[in-house]
């Protein structure tokens, strides 16, 4: 058990693998073979753009029957694949077992899924495992969205003794249907780097978008709010990938993608007021999509009462109920600094347009 007080994280600028903003992690969701991992690899440490090259071993599938992973067998490839194009290397552990083989391939950098995360009991397996190693490691942060349960997750790796370790954000699960694989929900990350400040925060776009579609708006999205680096999957032929296929390009598309980020830099003093207004705005543009996307929830919600309305026979408008609305929205808002006027006119937008939903409803033959 490791009793061990937590130790300091080393920031990124001063890992070996870092040559400058953004860190740029690519490579196939997973290893299938020899030529596939070496091809990929090739063209990738062609680029020069590739800081860390990334390949699934094992893989964590949602369903049995899946390919689950070449195994070991892929280790050896790797290895060749920083021995023939001097790029570190990065896979993904989920066991003890998978840290022992790594350690024993040499693999630069482990990263913990997000499968792994949300687990404390396999967090403390890996931890134990990972105790006095000199290794970089990256956290994902975990399935559902728990800000402590990744902080929990970084603490247990800090006590092991690691000493590079990076927070990797890759989209958090929900029942909610979204056009993305997995909710960005930007506010946790930003969270996490107020509660620990020295971490390296890298954007996982290929796991949250699920498809290449959504790579180029999230990265961007991901470098205005000062992320220090970028996982993305690339595969030498997406289209006959075992796994994720939707979400991998081609390195070539990868460099027209990193070519297309517009990179503000924080450090430079002259822009040091224009980032931050960057940054800020970045937040503001969250917070109005979250806005919006309530504001959805809510209108679904009202045609739901639409249509309990219309079974029941009761009149849409129901004056008392919308008095106790506006008395309790007022003063709950009270200690907001919220103004009382600017609550009645946003909740009057808001009641009319849920009344224009549940008349549709009730209206609906
Ligand atoms: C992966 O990076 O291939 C992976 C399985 O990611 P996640 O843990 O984010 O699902
Ligand atoms: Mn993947």
């Amino acid at each position: 058990m490791t009793t061990g007080k937590i130790s300091e994280i080393t920031p990124l600028q001063e890992w070996e693998i870092f040559n400058g903003r953004p860190l740029v992690i690519s490579g196939p969701c997973s290893a299938e073979t020899e030529e596939q991992v070496m091809e990929t690899a090739r063209q990738l440490a062609a680029t020069k753009r590739v800081d860390l090259f990334r390949a699934g071993i094992w893989k964590p599938r949602t369903r049995p029957n899946s390919f689950e992973g070449i195994g070991t067998e892929g280790l050896k490839w790797l290895k060749q694949v920083k021995q023939e194009y001097g790029m570190p290397v990065a896979i993904e552990v989920a066991t003890e077992k998978h840290v022992f083989e790594a350690l024993k391939y040499g693999i630069d950098v482990l990263w913990i899924g997000a499968r792994t995360t949300v687990n404390p009991f396999a967090m403390q397996a890996l931890a134990d495992a990972l105790e006095g190693v000199d290794v970089m490691v990256f956290v994902k942060n975990p399935i559902n969205p728990e800000l402590d349960l990744w902080i929990g997750a970084i603490e247990r790796i800090q006590k092991a003794g690691i000493k590079k370790i990076g927070a990797i954000h890759r989209g958090f699960s929900s029942f909610e249907k979204s056009a993305y694989r997995n909710q960005p929900k930007w506010q946790i990350p930003i969270e996490l780097r107020q509660r620990i400040p020295e971490i390296a925060l890298i954007c996982d776009p290929s796991h949250m978008g699920g498809s290449k579609a959504f790579l180029l708006d999230l990265a961007q999205k991901s470098m205005d709010l000062n992320y220090d680096g970028l996982m993305i999957e690339s595969h030498s032929d997406p289209d006959n990938a075992l796994s994720d296929k939707r979400q991998q390009i081609k390195p070539a598309e990868l460099v027209e993608l990193l070519d297309r980020i517009i990179l503000r830099n924080p450090d430079s003093h002259d822009d040091n007021f224009l980032n931050s207004i960057e940054e800020l705005r970045s937040q503001i543009d969250m917070y109005d999509d979250q806005l919006f996307e309530i504001l959805e929830s809510r209108m679904k919600v009202a045609e739901t009462i639409g249509q309990y309305k219309k079974e029941h026979n009761i009149t849409i408008l129901q004056t008392n109920r919308w008095k106790e609305i506006v008395n309790k929205t007022v003063s709950k808002c009270a200690d907001k600094g919220l103004s009382t006027e600017f609550i009645s006119t946003v909740l009057k937008a808001i009641h009319q347009e849920s009344i224009n939903h549940q008349m549709r409803v009730m209206n609906e033959k």
